[in-house]
């Protein structure tokens, strides 16, 4: 059994906790030898086990796509359920119905999953660059910005970056979030244009055009992992 994390402090007695991406966190007494904390936790190893496996297949059932009818799919912080019909396309096509707050994929008669995935990631890129482009833009108009290019990523760990030759990256994750927050990454990488680090000046220039940055910030952290199209291939 692996412990990830063993916090001790004047506490009195040991605690366990399954954290929400299933890692086991001990909290004991300062005074608690180690042999001590890992047989009180060898009593209760069956209650562990148990816990980190319904939070592993929370995880995996809150994240992974199935792309089946009705499934839910998100497009600027709001949830739209996929809508299949099956033609006799050659080719799936998917279409985002924003009135009908809705997915619409037609599917061929050879359809699989698979390609599903394929579909959405294009359109999700296709719909961040129409987007972050005119946000940029606009923004960059008013505060008087002057920026290169814009280029839309595959990022994982970062939302944005801007080059010392003034490209601007989003990555096309992006698109799932509520519009002020896309608008939060995108000022911020425009503030980059004048100040290159994260220093006193630059949060302060970044709090001028986006005052309700720390909040945005907070959303990003609290809820970034969200916005993903995971698919396990099988
Ligand atoms: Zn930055």
């Amino acid at each position: 059994m692996k412990i990830d994390k063993i916090i001790k402090s004047k506490r009195k007695t040991l605690a366990v906790q399954i954290t929400n991406d299933a890692r086991l966190v001990v909290r004991a007494p300062r005074s608690m030898p180690d042999f001590l904390i890992k047989m009180l936790l060898r009593k209760r190893r069956a209650w562990i086990q148990k816990k980190q496996e319904i939070m592993r297949e929370k995880i995996i059932n809150t994240k992974t796509k199935q792309f089946i009818q009705g499934e839910k799919f998100l497009y600027l912080g709001e949830s739209y359920k996929l809508k299949i019909i099956t033609t006799t396309i050659a080719r799936s096509m998917l279409k985002l119905d924003k009135k009908g707050q809705q997915f619409l994929l037609a599917i061929s008669l050879n359809y699989d999953p698979e390609h599903a995935h394929a579909i959405f990631l294009k359109l999700y890129k296709k719909l961040a660059r129409e987007v972050i482009s005119l946000s940029v833009q606009a923004y960059a108009i008013q505060h008087n910005f002057l920026y290169n290019k814009i280029r839309i990523t595959s990022a994982l760990s970062r939302w944005g970056s801007c080059s010392s030759k003034g490209n601007l990256s989003f990555t096309w994750r992006l698109i799932m979030a509520p519009q002020e927050v896309i608008d939060y990454v995108i000022l911020h990488e425009l503030a980059h244009l004048k100040e290159q680090n994260h220093s006193k000046n630059f949060w302060s220039l970044v709090e001028k055009i986006c005052p309700l940055y720390k909040i945005r910030k907070k959303w990003l952290k609290d809820n970034g992992h969200k916005l993903d199209l995971y698919f396990y291939f099988c």
